[in-house]
């Protein structure tokens, strides 16, 4: 559902992206994780056309992000910080997120009832939600178009323990129903709380790839 086909980024003096290749299947929840600089982010905005790849290419549903048409090519994405405007409500927020997919209002209760901000949906998100509450509005967004591929930037950021385990048990769910799901982080403890794969990137090359099972047996 998601491949990287030897992609490389290069910036002015940075090497971002170095030769990265690696595949996201239906069902997977995949963690890429590396420390802060790595090029999780260059790799993820790649993927949905936020920027080019120097060479090589990434594609989702077997296509470029830019070629994808349809309810059933339908991409989630969640990229940090995310801006909201003050006077907006959570419920706001999505009913117009909503209203650019041309989905009707029930998915809005849906996608609150999913990331369980339902009793919280008419704060306003600026003032009124904390980074955790912030996050799982991102992931509202990034579900409602009931999207078969996710891409979650850094989606532990501001979550507590409890969260991750909600965040795990949410990303398990989708990706049993078919979804595939690739998130970054940096931090390995949330990668194995949350991810059935994993692949490490540093500096910008994948150093190595796999189930938490198989990287801890060291191959
Ligand atoms: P990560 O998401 O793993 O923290 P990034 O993808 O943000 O890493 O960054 C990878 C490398 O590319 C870093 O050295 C970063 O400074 C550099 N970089 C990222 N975006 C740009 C850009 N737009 N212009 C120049 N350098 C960039
Ligand atoms: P390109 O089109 O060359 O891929 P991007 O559009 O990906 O460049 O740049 C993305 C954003 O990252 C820009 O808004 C830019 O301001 C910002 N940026 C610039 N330098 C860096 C850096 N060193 N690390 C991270 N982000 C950067």
């Amino acid at each position: 559902m998601i491949e990287f086909n030897h992609v490389s980024k290069v910036y002015k003096e940075v090497k971002a992206l170095d030769d990265v290749s690696f595949t996201v299947g239906a069902g997977s929840v995949t963690a890429f994780l590396g420390p802060n600089g790595a090029g999780k982010s260059t790799a993820l905005r790649i993927l949905v056309g936020l920027s080019r790849a120097t060479s090589g290419s990434a594609t989702v549903f077997g296509r470029a992000y830019a070629e994808l048409d349809g309810p059933a090519h339908r991409v989630g994405t969640m990229f940090a910080p995310n801006a909201y405007h003050p006077g907006r409500t959570g419920r706001e927020s999505l009913t117009l997120g909503a209203m650019t997919l041309g989905l009707p209002r029930r998915r809005v209760d849906e996608v609150l009832d999913l990331v369980g901000l339902t009793h919280r949906e008419s704060r306003r998100v600026v003032k009124g939600y904390s980074l955790g509450m912030r996050q799982r509005l991102g992931v509202a967004h990034a579900l409602l178009g009931r999207p078969g591929v996710l891409v979650l930037d850094e989606p532990g950021n501001g979550l507590d323990p409890q969260g991750m385990r909600w965040m795990r048990g949410l990303l398990r769910g989708l990706a049993d129903s078919g979804c595939a799901v690739l998130l970054s982080s940096h931090l390995l403890h949330e990668a194995e709380e949350v991810a059935d794969r994993v692949v490490v990137v540093g500096r910008g090359r994948v150093l190595a790839q796999g189930t938490m099972d198989e990287l801890n047996r060291g191959r």
